[in-house]
């Protein structure tokens, strides 16, 4: 049976300033970046924030959104503490984007609406919303931008969900509108399966692509168990506690009339002239250059994608592939690269590929083996780091088959008669201790491949 989904998105955009004021977005002392404005005092008066609108037109070009030609602000009543001025600046009748999509690997997913709207302050608790005695309020948040995207009730599971909300992601990093670690992204998501007839559920303010992720399977499957023992589906809006990792029951559905819109007259209509849309920012998209590499460097399918997961390891992949094998980087960075960047906590790529490139050439040409060359990777982020100087110093260089290996190899053999008997009665893995054995010997400098070869002719 399926179920359906839509989503309601929304990605707070990088800017340094508030959405129509001058206010920082990055304070982290509490109620230190608010003013007049963004606290709605009599007589302020909001403007837009010009960045913002260029981020969310240039989101709105690379989700095929037919994008208004004048748009305005509405004020939607909204009698909540965390929004001071008793309406939240938004857009409803013209939103800034209509009809967009987006593309999963097997289906298409249909873009609703974009808009602009700004964010409530944060509510802090002591302990949970339901046994706090005291909410403290932080309007830091209030009016940071947020950019609304409202999705098509078209997909039918989470991982639909999961692909649309990474896809999403790695398009706003490359347009570099989004920052994983400094903006935050929520979610309200509709949730309805088939077996009650698609009664609608509603989950709201959802935070973090994990969360977003973990509600809707988590709903899908309490609404099957609410199905199967009492046959019947409430239509409700739930909220998802984040700690139980359960939705739980907050009210019946309002519709959106019940929030009263009225045009904001403080806000002048916006018209996106030529000088706004030369602004738009304009990049390779992650889909497009998934294909341009697997079209260019003819790497696999596989790698292309995990490397342009993150617009700079692709960038990165791209100047190493001027000088190297490609397909061999695209393993290396995929595999390797990532691993100790991983391993460090370091989010970029190095700033110079030479490094890079020359130890390339070096796996390539056998001149090391590839445990060497994973060795020597761990270094590649020190300052003043040189892979040719560190691999001569170091007396790293492969051995070449006549070197004295036999030697090892007949001894690894005679040490270990117990071994030699397992792998006799079939146990493939003696072979490999047997292996290991002389890589410790020769410091990781044999080739594995070889040293199996002589091995078993020894045997
Ligand atoms: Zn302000």
């Amino acid at each position: 049976m399926k179920s359906m989904i839509g989503l309601e998105i929304h990605v707070q955009l990088r800017t340094e300033s508030k959405l129509f004021c001058g206010c920082g977005t990055n304070s982290s002392e509490p109620n230190s970046a608010c003013c007049e404005i963004c606290l709605g005092m009599p007589g302020s008066k909001p403007m837009l924030n010009k960045k913002a609108l260029i981020f969310a037109l240039s989101a709105a070009k690379a989700l095929n959104f037919t994008i208004s030609k004048e748009m305005f602000f509405s004020r939607k009543t909204y009698f909540y503490p965390d929004l001071s001025k008793n309406f939240q600046i938004t857009q409803f009748e013209v939103p800034l984007g209509l009809n967009g999509k987006i593309k999963l690997e097997n289906k298409e997913i249909g873009l609703r609406r974009l808009h602009l709207e700004e964010d409530p302050a944060s509510l802090v608790h002591s302990g949970t919303i339901q046994d706090s005695i005291f909410v403290l309020i932080d309007y830091n948040r209030s009016g940071i931008p947020l950019m609304e995207i409202v999705t098509e009730p078209e997909m039918e599971n989470a991982e639909e969900a999961r692909e649309l909300l990474k896809s999403l992601r790695q398009i706003m990093e490359y347009l570099g509108i989004f920052d994983v670690d400094m903006c935050i992204i929520k979610a309200d998501a509709n949730v309805s399966i088939e077996e009650s007839n698609f009664s609608r559920v509603e989950i709201k303010n959802i935070s973090g692509f994990k969360d977003i992720v973990d509600a809707i399977s988590y709903e899908i499957e309490r609404q099957r168990k609410a199905f199967r023992e009492e046959g019947v589906i409430r239509l409700e809006t739930r909220g998802w506690n984040a700690e139980k990792r359960i939705t739980e029951s907050l009210r019946q559905k309002e519709t959106e009339d019940d929030y009263g819109y009225i045009f904001d007259a403080d806000l002048t209509p916006i018209i996106i002239n030529e000088e706004i849309e030369r602004s738009i920012i304009n990049v390779e998209l992650p889909q497009h250059r998934v294909k341009r590499f697997m079209l260019d460097f003819g790497i696999a399918k596989e790698d292309a994608e995990v490397i342009c997961q993150d617009k700079e390891i692709s960038r990165f992949f791209e100047r190493v592939s001027a000088f190297a094998d490609p397909v061999l980087a695209s393993k290396w960075i995929r595999r390797e690269l990532t691993r100790v960047m991983n391993k460090k906590g370091i989010k970029q790529p190095p700033q110079n590929a030479e490094n890079f490139v020359k130890l390339m050439d070096l796996i390539k040409s056998t001149k090391i083996t590839e445990r060497t060359g994973q060795r020597i990777i761990e270094k590649i982020f020190d300052d003043g780091f040189n892979v040719e100087e560190h691999v001569q110093e170091n007396n790293l260089s492969a051995l070449p088959t006549d070197s004295g290996i036999d030697e090892l190899c007949r001894k690894a053999v005679a040490e270990n008669p117990s071994v030699v008997q397992d792998y006799k009665n079939g146990k493939q893995e003696a072979l490999n201790f047997l292996v290991g054995q002389v890589m410790k010997a020769t410091k990781g400098r044999a080739d594995a491949k070889k040293l199996r070869e002589i091995i078993l002719g020894i045997i």
